[in-house]
């Protein structure tokens, strides 16, 4: 079972999942053409994607998805609401578009959608089960929320958002308007909140954590696993959390243990 995080950040995020002969993406914020580059170069092809899904729909989510999902004929799956806020909808065939209302199952995979605090219209993260294996994937979240801490929870490995530093977004150049949107409740997770977030849920013996969604303004891959891994270890849980960096462009790819 493999993590690739073949793009994480606002520049676009596409997340695959090889779990058994099971291909699922995550997202596809990036074109087309790199989802496609990025999967060849750990070994696979777009066209053997069992399903895309989609957590909401704004672009740096979704940017690739229409084209990706026509090409190549790939189910695609995200919320009733998402799905009518989505313009590219009437463009992928009818038979690609399904629905996730709580949770489906796909070729021996159990996927399960839990609500995320963000300002899109129906934002989820996901849980996916095989064997005896769970993932997860939260990002684009502006507060820690019961159900989230509900959906991390033993969670073998965890794509996690841990977007940026409150002190280089507060000197950084972006407009007022957009700080207060990034540090509100229904913005993006700080480097800070990500570590407290893991300190607070129950872990398996081990417990495997990208670092993603990391602002490229107002973070650095290197300054969020220092300050996650900081906090980590005032608390002693250091060893028992796996801290991995990802980056916009390039592919982070976690064999899950
Ligand atoms: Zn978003
Ligand atoms: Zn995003």
């Amino acid at each position: 079972m493999h993590i690739h995080v073949l793009a994480s950040g606002s520049t676009g995020n596409a997340v695959l999942f090889s779990l058994g002969d099971n291909l699922i993406l995550i997202d596809a914020g990036v074109s087309a053409r790199r989802i496609e580059r990025g999967m060849a170069a750990v070994g696979y092809r777009a066209g053997d994607l069992n399903a895309i899904l989609v957590t909401h729909e704004h672009q740096d989510h979704i940017a690739g998805l229409e084209v990706l999902a026509r090409r190549h004929c790939i189910p695609v799956y995200t919320r009733p609401k998402t799905w009518k806020v989505l313009a590219c909808r009437d463009k992928i065939p009818p038979a690609c578009v399904k629905e996730i209302d709580g949770e489906v199952n796909i070729k021996g995979v159990h996927i399960e959608a839990f609500p995320l605090p963000h300002d899109a219209v129906d934002p989820v993260g996901f849980c996916l089960y095989h064997r005896n294996k769970k993932v997860v994937l939260a990002t684009d979240l502006g507060t820690i929320t019961e159900p989230v801490e509900g959906a991390l929870a033993m969670a073998d490995a965890l794509v996690l958002e841990s977007n940026h530093d409150p002190e280089m977004l507060a000197n950084g150049p972006y407009p007022a308007f957009l700080k207060k949107r990034i540090k509100g409740a229904y913005g993006h997770l700080s480097n800070q909140q990500a570590a407290l977030l893991l300190t607070r849920i129950p872990r398996p013996p081990v417990m495997q954590v990208l670092l993603a969604h990391l602002s490229q303004q107002n973070n650095t891959p290197r300054l969020a696993r220092e300050t996650v891994g900081e906090i980590l270890a005032n608390k002693g849980v250091e060893r028992e959390i796996k801290l991995y960096p990802t980056h916009p462009d390039t592919t982070s790819s976690v064999a899950v243990l």
